[in-house]
């Protein structure tokens, strides 16, 4: 089995890193991912300049692009195969409800599914400190035996990419696997005003706290109770059920 690897996070995170060494024990691993952190630039493609791909190792490569950027050139340019599972992450943070909008963890994966080949984004929904990311070291095997079942699953489903959220307990302490939806999250303050150092005003975005609707069957609850979170998700972001219901309200102009 053949996986290409990247992430949002960069390629010198601890993610990317404990992602690669899950994978090495089922198959073979090459890894193509930004330079820098490219979190919540969701499905972003640089198009007004070029990329440069920068062989660091046989097989790892840094892209000063975006996520989406190195799952395309990976897959059209550098690798030798197209690979069998596109694997991103592990994300340093949640990716949940309405954060797989901006996330760029999962746009790696979507871009993957976008080129037909099977694809699944995880995340770490807790903190991570740059200097300390000890809990993502005990996550090695057990990812590892969760990709194992996903990634053997006799019917793994087409056009879908699977989101795993894995709840930030000791690894010995994680309850089981769910299969979710997306739940919803409501945000307070997300915009705060500043000044520059020259007195102007300026705006921070991505402040503030978030609430979450705690809904049965959601990834939240999932995580909240202690379980790795699988939502399937696809690209087709067509309402079915508007269309299904058309001949209620609507009416051609
Ligand atoms: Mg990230």
């Amino acid at each position: 089995m053949l996986f290409l690897v990247s992430n949002d996070d960069g390629i010198l995170a601890k993610g990317i890193e404990t992602l690669e060494r899950a994978a090495r024990q089922l198959g073979d691993v090459f890894v193509v991912a930004p330079d820098r952190e490219q979190s919540a630039t969701s499905h972003s493609l640089t198009l007004h300049h070029p990329v440069r791909p920068i062989e660091l190792a046989t097989g790892r490569w840094q892209v000063d692009g975006t996520p989406t950027d190195c799952v395309m050139l990976a897959v059209q340019a550098l690798m030798p195969t197209k690979p069998d599972f596109v694997l991103s992450g592990i994300n340093h943070g949640p990716n949940m409800g309405e954060d797989v909008l901006y996330s760029g963890t999962v746009a790696a994966a979507m871009e993957g599914l976008s080129m037909g080949i099977p694809s699944i984004a995880v995340s770490y929904a807790g903190r991570l400190m740059r200097v300390d990311d000890s809990p993502l070291d005990q996550l090695v095997d057990p990812l590892a035996a969760l990709l194992r079942h996903l990634t053997s699953l006799p019917a793994f489903p087409k056009f879908t990419l699977l989101n795993v959220n894995i709840p930030p307990c000791a690894a010995a302490e994680i309850k089981g696997v769910k299969l979710t939806k997306l739940g919803k999250r409501v945000f307070n303050d997300s915009i705060a005003k500043m000044k520059d150092p020259w007195g102007r005003p300026i705006y921070w975005i991505g402040g503030g706290s978030v609430t979450w609707e705690q809904d049965e069957g959601t990834d939240i609850a999932a995580i909240q109770d202690g379980y790795i979170s699988v939502t399937p998700l696809h690209l087709d972001i067509t309402h079915q059920a508007r269309l299904d219901d058309a001949a209620d309200w609507w009416r051609a102009p």
